[in-house]
């Protein structure tokens, strides 16, 4: 069962829905989209799922395929996951349980702020 992130571009705001299609949710999940920590924390993956959010690219175009894209920590934002079943988990903020951690973490990194 696949799961939506909805992640917004902070320079322009705009919100956008993208299906990770074959992952299920699971209780590492949070961990994985979480800032500073999983795969998903950083912008370089963030920016792919937001482009590919905008509908599928022709087979062979370039830019969609082979996108590259930067590293950092504030450019896009993931606002929530939403599950199969309606309900949404908050990402980046508060309510997940390893955003205490990312703020701990930008106190020893603060060029990451
Ligand atoms: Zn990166």
């Amino acid at each position: 069962m696949s799961y939506k992130i909805a992640i917004r571009k902070n320079a322009t705001g705009e919100i956008r829905v993208y299906e990770l299609e074959r992952c299920d949710w699971d209780d590492a999940s949070l961990f994985w989209l979480s800032r500073g920590q999983g795969n998903f924390g950083c912008d370089c993956n963030r920016e792919l799922e937001f482009v590919r959010a905008g509908g599928p690219g022709p087979e062979d175009d370039p830019y969609w395929n082979e996108l590259e894209t930067e590293c950092g920590h504030e450019r896009f934002d993931i606002l929530y996951a939403e599950l199969p079943d309606g309900s949404r988990h908050e990402v980046d903020g508060p309510e997940n349980p390893y955003w205490a951690e990312w703020l701990e973490y930008l106190t020893r990194h603060p060029e990451q702020a």
